[in-house]
């Protein structure tokens, strides 16, 4: 069996490395230099940087880690705690947010005024929680905690009102579907509001697991063709052909596609205009990576800071030094990295000019308490444009249609963040899909046989 792999990112890695183990002929077609995908890390004056991920949890998917066995030695990563909080209002408190964190917060005539909303929307509330994410969220902790603690980190992140946001962001996001018993369970652990060690981060950064396993699917017989992007898909009674004509093309008897859909389907021939038919109402949401450089001292601890203020626009401040002891610039600074989430109109996204961006970044520092005196001293950014896909209300219509498309292609499955259009799928989801698919594969092969 020959399968063809679109797309090296985490979830094509790992689906590779599973089928080349099992002695299946993979080749993997990349329009990137470099494998890795999202998941890359770059060089950032003298230190490795995050391109995207920077947290790797390896609570939820336990079979991803028989996958990572024997990439890294025990003196190339570490296990670490997770130290992030959210600021707001000039205060930090524990993120994810800790229901006893809030309660302390809220003081006892806060409390009582969440507490008794809370009852007030169990029980005579009338509103359908699956409207939009407004509905829903109150429906579960009250408009009071609501709009305190949830309404403006959305509206910063989606650019629109919760309203207008589809309640499975809720539900995927914060764990709201989570039994009543979680929740009792969870108020009493965040007690400890120690973390936890799930966390795995590589001295030379997240790309390097994924050189690794690069280079165990090549000794394992697989072909990476780098710098060839998916052109053309082809179906006739000998098999499917990608990119007929072309050298670093060839025949299969399966496909696995880790691509943006809109980029399989124009592939296998739909017409723009099919295709503008099929993805229409689709907004995203740009994302911009500033990168800088700074000396930053004790002023920032944590890894990252979730910026809930609406006076401040970048949403996540990280610094990438906090995360492992090499991480310094090669004159001894800090580097961070602030996240923009924008539309395709917004000036930051529009700008030729980095002027805009640097000034922005400066006084977004300015309003973070602690962090005024922090003076950055050099510069680099990355545009990523239709980073995440807005979950409005029409979200999931719009993705079972576009999973009914592609389900009907015979000898494709889709797979990993792009396929699913998901807003947080994780490394560690992606890798749990590049194995489920693999398995499927296998186990149809193995019972042709
Ligand atoms: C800013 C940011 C922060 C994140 N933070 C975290 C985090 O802290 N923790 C975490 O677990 N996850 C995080 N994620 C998510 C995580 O990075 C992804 O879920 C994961 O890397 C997705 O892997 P993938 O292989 O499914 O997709 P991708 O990494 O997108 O891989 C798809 C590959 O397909 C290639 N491709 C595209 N079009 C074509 C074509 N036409 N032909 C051939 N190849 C093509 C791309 O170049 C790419 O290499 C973050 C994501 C972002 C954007």
């Amino acid at each position: 069996m020959r399968i063809a792999i679109l797309g090296a990112g985490v979830t094509g890695l790992t689906a590779a490395s599973i089928l080349t183990q099992e002695g299946v002929h993979v080749e993997v077609f990349e329009a990137q230099s470099q494998i890795g995908g999202i998941a890359k890390s770059f060089d950032l004056w003298g230190a490795k940087v995050e391109f995207g991920p920077k947290f790797f949890d390896l609570t939820y998917f336990p079979e991803i880690i028989h996958e990572l066995e024997g990439l890294l030695s025990s003196d190339e990563y570490i296990r670490y705690e997770r130290n992030t909080q959210i600021y707001s209002d000039g205060i930090l408190s524990a993120y994810p947010p800790r229901p006893l964190n809030l309660i302390r917060q809220l003081g006892p005539s806060g409390s009582i005024k969440a507490g008794i909303d809370l009852i007030k929307h169990r029980l005579f509330s009338k509103e359908n929680p699956e409207k939009n994410v407004s509905a829903y969220v109150s429906s579960k902790i009250g408009g009071y905690l609501f709009e305190k603690y949830f309404r403006s980190y959305s509206e910063k992140i989606w650019g629109c009102p919760c309203e207008e946001i589809n309640s499975h962001y809720a539900k995927l996001l914060i764990g709201f579907n989570d039994s009543y018993f979680n929740k009792i369970k969870q108020v009493f652990s965040s007690q400890k509001g120690k973390g936890t060690t799930s966390y795995f981060f590589p001295d030379a950064g997240m790309g390097v697991i994924w050189d690794r396993l690069g280079e165990r699917i090549t000794t394992n017989g697989g072909i990476f063709h780098l710098g060839i992007p998916l052109k053309k898909i082809v179906y006739d009674d000998s098999g499917i052909t990608i990119n007929p004509g072309s050298p670093e093309g060839g025949k299969f008897d399966q496909i696995i596609s880790t691509i943006p859909n809109i980029f399989l389907l124009k592939a296998l021939g739909m017409t723009g205009a099919e295709l503008k038919r099929h993805f229409a109402g689709q907004r995203f949401r740009n994302l911009i990576l500033a990168y800088f450089k700074a000396e930053v001292g004790n002023a920032m601890p944590q890894h990252c800071l979730y910026l809930y203020d609406k006076t401040i626009k970048g949403v996540r401040l990280s610094n990438f030094t906090n995360f492992t002891k090499t991480k310094k610039t090669s004159d001894g600074k800090d580097i961070l990295v602030m996240e923009y989430w924008l539309d395709d109109n917004d000036e930051l996204w529009t700008s030729s000019s980095e002027e805009i961006i640097v000034r922005q970044l400066k006084q977004d520092l300015n309003h973070i308490a602690g962090l005024k005196e922090i003076k950055p001293e050099a510069f680099h950014f990355h545009s990523i444009k239709n980073a995440y896909p807005i979950p409005d209300i029409k979200y999931l219509d719009r993705l079972a249609h576009i999973e009914a498309l592609v389900n009907d292609i015979p000898h494709i499955k889709t797979v990993g963040r792009n396929s699913s259009n998901a807003f947080n799928f994780g490394m560690d989801t992606a890798m749990a899909s590049g194995i489920q698919v693999a398995q499927e594969i296998l186990q149809k092969d193995y019972s042709r046989a």
